[in-house]
């Protein structure tokens, strides 16, 4: 069932009490974090609705879907998130459509990106995808291979490697979820003390963001607690897993 969209405004006001109420104790500015709302198998009219609520970042993980609601929402200005699983053969609309790739987690998907975007947009805006918890099952970089890809990325044209992202394991303690941001955040800083500036973690979603905020979190990626239940047949957290085996993607990498 899809949530009735008389319900938004509560929802958005709730979850933005609760980014303002971790921010506040972890004595952070509310500015800098922001809100991305994943509306990834959400009707556009919930995205609509959510825009006039002044909610302006959005997130989504199925490029035709993305494309159709940058079309039908194209007179509202929005700043769209990739944060989706990225496939080498659907890098160039990427590139072209968004602002933001959360989860680039391999130089060759970074070259792509780069060779696409086109002259005349602002550089593209990249996370890079850590495996903080060495999961077999998802996506990103090996934490002891993430200094080199970070140069790699850091010297391509026409993109800016802006930070980390991560997707750690379901945790129901609090203290365990923010065991895992904070290892993205140690991470961020030894990049950072190695020479990189990097001003971005993208991480915290709708059980876990003021964990993640309390850790340092400038981005929390929030479907679930803004918008109700996705429409069913969608995979939870595509951006985090690769293909199951049975496509034979594993390992393409
Ligand atoms: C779907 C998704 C989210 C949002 O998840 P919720 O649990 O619904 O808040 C965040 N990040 C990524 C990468 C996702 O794929």
């Amino acid at each position: 069932m899809l949530m009735d969209p008389q319900n938004l405004p509560q929802r958005v006001r709730d979850v933005r009490n609760r980014i303002e109420r971790a921010a506040a104790s972890g004595e952070r500015s509310v500015d800098c974090v922001t809100l991305l709302a994943v509306s990834k198998a959400q009707p556009v009219e919930l995205m609509r609705a959510a825009a006039a609520l002044g909610v302006r970042d959005f997130g989504e993980s199925y490029l035709q879907e993305a494309l159709e609601k940058m079309a039908a929402l194209r007179e509202v200005e929005l700043t769209w998130h990739f944060v989706g699983r990225l496939q080498a053969n659907k890098t160039r609309p990427i590139a072209e459509s968004f602002a933001w790739v959360h989860g680039v987690d391999r130089l060759k998907i970074a070259e792509r990106l780069a060779a696409q975007r086109p002259y005349y947009a602002p550089p593209l805006n990249l996370c890079l995808q850590v495996n903080v918890a060495g999961e077999t099952a998802k996506a990103g970089v090996a934490p002891a291979d993430l200094p080199a890809l970070a140069a790699a990325v850091a010297a391509l044209p026409r993109v800016r490697l802006r930070g980390l992202m991560c997707i750690p394991p379901e945790e129901a303690d609090a203290a365990r979820q923010r065991a895992w941001f904070a290892r993205l955040r140690q991470l961020l800083q030894s990049l950072n003390n190695s020479g990189a500036r990097l001003d971005t973690l993208s991480m915290g979603m709708s059980a876990d963001f003021e964990a993640a905020i309390l850790e340092g979190a400038t981005i929390v990626r929030v479907g679930t607690a803004l918008f109700g239940p996705r429409l069913a047949n969608t995979p939870p957290h595509t951006g985090g897993g690769r293909a199951p085996p049975a496509t034979g993607t594993i390992g393409a990498a």
